[in-house]
């Protein structure tokens, strides 16, 4: 017995990505900074900051608020995907390593629990 294929245009869709747990607004943002003083929440730098995840996307990381760190460059390619005890063990060996930050970040993310990391 034969089965009947139906000739199907194929079609194409171009879905936008929605990850509803990529909720970040610019709002959130402003509050991110505000809390680590407009600087780099690793070595406190207030040079231009970028967006670091602090889990990375790659492992798991979302877009949402606790997750994304303000870093300068250095900060954020150095880090790279460290995250819990190796970005500690990161940390702790930089020049510019500080304990009061370390808490704070690290409050920060206990805040923020969805972002599921702890240091
Ligand atoms: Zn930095």
């Amino acid at each position: 017995m034969k089965r009947k294929l139906r000739n199907e245009k194929s079609r194409i869709h171009k879905h936008k990505n929605m990850d509803i747990d990529s909720s970040f607004t610019l709002d959130q943002w402003v509050e991110t900074l505000e809390y680590f003083d407009n600087s780099c929440a690793y070595c406190g730098k207030t040079v231009e900051l970028t967006q670091d995840h602090f889990i990375p996307v790659s492992k798991g990381g979302k877009y949402i608020k606790g997750n994304v760190i303000p870093a300068c460059l250095f900060c954020n390619v150095d880090k790279g995907t460290k995250t819990d005890s190796e970005f500690v063990r990161w940390y702790s060996r930089q020049l510019f390593y500080s304990k009061s930050r370390l808490t704070k970040l690290s409050k920060f993310l206990k805040d923020h629990s969805t972002a599921r990391s702890q240091i």
